[in-house]
Formats: C-alpha cells, structure tokens, sequence
C-alpha cells in the first residue's frame, strides 16, 4: 500500500483522452486477451479479457442468494455497456440460467419471466419496480425471489416493497472499468470489499487517505492482465467501515455511493458535499426538510441551513454545532416556514454568481 500511494492518481474523467493518445486503450490493454470491446459514455472504452466471470460477479450473486440452476432475468442492457455481460457471466460461473431481457419491452419481459418460472431479477431497482406494476396490471405472476440491483440508488421504501413481495433485495457497487468492487451481505449494512481489486478512500483534493467513516473519493487499483489500473479516481464519494460485520466476514464495508466528487461545492477554501449536507440532517430527526444554501455577501461566502422543523429554540445552535463538527465550517441556521422547501430539491444549492 506504501508503494502504491507514490504512483499518480488516474481520473476517470481523463481516460477518454488518455485512451485516444495511445492504443490499446490508453496503452494499458494486452490485446491477445481482449474478448469484447464496449462503450461508455465519456466515451470511455472497456476491454473484456478471458476466462469465466471475468468482471468478478459469481461471488455478488452468490452473496445475494442466487444459486445454480436459478432461472434469472437480467434486465441490463446489453448494448454497447458492459452490465449486463458482467452478470452474465456470474451467472454462467454459478451455474445458473440467464433471460438476456435487456431494456424495455417490459411487458414482454414479465411474460417470459413468469412462463419460464424466473426467480431471480438482476439490473436496475426503478425498472424491477416497473415490472411489477405492469404484471399487476395484467394479472401475470412473477416468482421472483431474489434480486441484484445496482446502478442506481435503492431507497429504503423501495426496498421494503420488493422485500413485502418476498423479494430478498441486495445492492453492488462496481464500475465499467474494473467490474464488481462491493456487494452487500445478507446484514445490509454497507458493502463489502470484494478481494479483487484494491480500494482507497482519499480526499479528492489532497489525494490523502480520509479517516475510516469519514467521506471520500472511491480510488480503485485491479491488477489485471487484461487491463490492469492503477489508482482510477472514481468520482464516486462514499466511506469505510473496517468494524467487523455481524455475518462474519473481515472484509470492510464501504457505505454506498454517497454522491459524486462534482457535485461539491467550495466555501472558504473547504469542499462542502451533499453526502455531507445529508449527514448533519440525519442527526436531527426534528428536521423535516433542508436545505444548504452558499451566498456570497461581499467577499465572504455564507453557508446556511434553511431547516423546516418543529425542534425546540435551542436547535438552531445544535443544528450549526453538527455542520461544524461534520464539514468543519461555521454556518448560519435559518428556520423558516412549513412548505418553503420543495420535496426532492438539490440539498446544496450554490446562489453565488461570479459575472
Ligand atoms: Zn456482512
């Protein structure tokens, strides 16, 4: 790990170029061993090297309660993004029986899964949600029992609807690039590091290891033969736990993604993150609604927390005592009416204009 920490970080957002400077794919790709070619957007290219399960999925779905002969409907696209083939071949590596589904044609998609007794669902959680109502719809039984869903955020209603159906639901983490990198065990709480690619968690400023539990940018290293990378800044913002799990795996868990390192926004000289914004909500449950705003007031950015709650006076100072605590920042709390926030509103707005 000491090693690796002198080699330059890779962002992602500068592999398009990288990749047009030097062939193959940025001069990293050993060409015998490429299998496919697939297309993300960027464009970013992914080779497919080799072997069963190259993208490292069998033990995802295994973990998630998939087993050998399970009929599954894999509804990720299998067009030009590599998703979909990397649940293939997980599948084929555990012995189980893919319905390539792809995207749309949902109502098709639920006939054949009910006619062909499909237990299992792989792709994304918003279409297995759709699928569902539409069988309701049309009186078709679905049987599923287990699904994999990533590539999207799972909320916890949505989760518990799947789960009321009998659907035990579990999420991965992973990326185009390097494949699967964190699945979650049957507990829930987080995902755990799957062995075969390194994870660091640094700031994405200084590049420095952030503390466990505290938020930073995923940086993943695959030493792979095929396409090895090193040190490949995600963007992709989340935390470590290295706490023992109750299911008795060592690997640590990372908490999901908990945003993106572009949606952040500098006050003072400090990088302030939604994923930040949403931590201080959680503390306080008499919050109902929130919103951190960044203004500039002569040449001083503010931030503040507008709040929408029904906490006794002392909170406001409580509230400011969490933003300190969890960004480092000083800020101003404005309580203000029921019904000034909007549902779903970005919680960090930045109303500073620079022209
Ligand atoms: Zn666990």
């Amino acid at each position: 790990m000491e090693r690796l920490r002198t080699v330059p970080i890779l962002r992602k957002e500068d592999l398009p170029a990288l990749q047009g400077k030097r062939w193959p794919l940025g001069g990293w790709a050993s060409w015998d061993r490429v299998r496919r070619l697939f297309r993300s957007p960027g464009p970013i290219y992914e080779p497919e090297g080799p072997g069963p399960d190259y993208w490292g999925c069998a033990p995802v779905l295994h973990a998630a309660g998939f087993r050998a002969g399970d009929v599954v409907l894999n509804s990720f696209s299998y067009h030009l993004t590599p998703a979909a083939w990397m649940v293939e071949g997980g599948l084929s590596a555990i012995g189980a029986v893919a319905i390539p589904g792809g995207v749309g044609n949902t109502e098709m998609q639920a006939r054949a899964a009910s006619e062909l007794g499909a237990t299992g669902y792989t792709g994304t959680p918003s279409f297995l949600a759709a699928l569902l109502e539409r069988a309701d719809e049309l009186g078709i039984v679905l049987r599923f029992e287990v699904a994999l869903v990533t590539a999207e955020p799972l909320p916890q209603a949505l989760r518990d609807r799947f789960e009321a159906r009998g659907i035990r639901t579990q999420q991965a983490y992973g990326t185009a690039d390097v494949g699967m990198v964190a699945y979650e065990c049957p507990y829930k709480r987080g995902m755990h590091l799957l062995d075969r690619c390194l994870v660091e968690i640094l700031d994405p400023h200084t590049h420095e290891p952030v503390r466990p539990g505290e938020v930073g940018e995923v940086v993943v290293t695959l030493l792979d033969p095929t396409y090895p990378l090193l040190r490949l800044a995600t963007g992709d913002l989340s935390a470590l736990w290295e706490e023992p799990c109750t299911c008795g795996r060592t690997a640590p868990r990372m908490q999901g993604v908990l945003g993106r390192v572009a949606e952040a926004v500098k006050v003072r000289g400090t990088f302030v993150y939604p994923a930040q914004v949403r931590a201080v909500a959680a503390r306080h449950v008499e919050v109902r609604r929130y919103q951190f705003v960044v203004r500039r007031t002569g040449d001083r950015d503010e931030l503040v927390a507008r709040l929408e709650a029904a906490g006794p006076p002392e909170l406001a100072e409580r509230f400011a005592q969490s933003v300190r605590e969890v960004t480092g920042l000083r800020a101003q709390v404005e309580l203000v009416p029921e019904g000034t926030l909007q549902d779903g509103a970005p919680v960090l707005v930045d109303e500073r204009r620079w022209d």
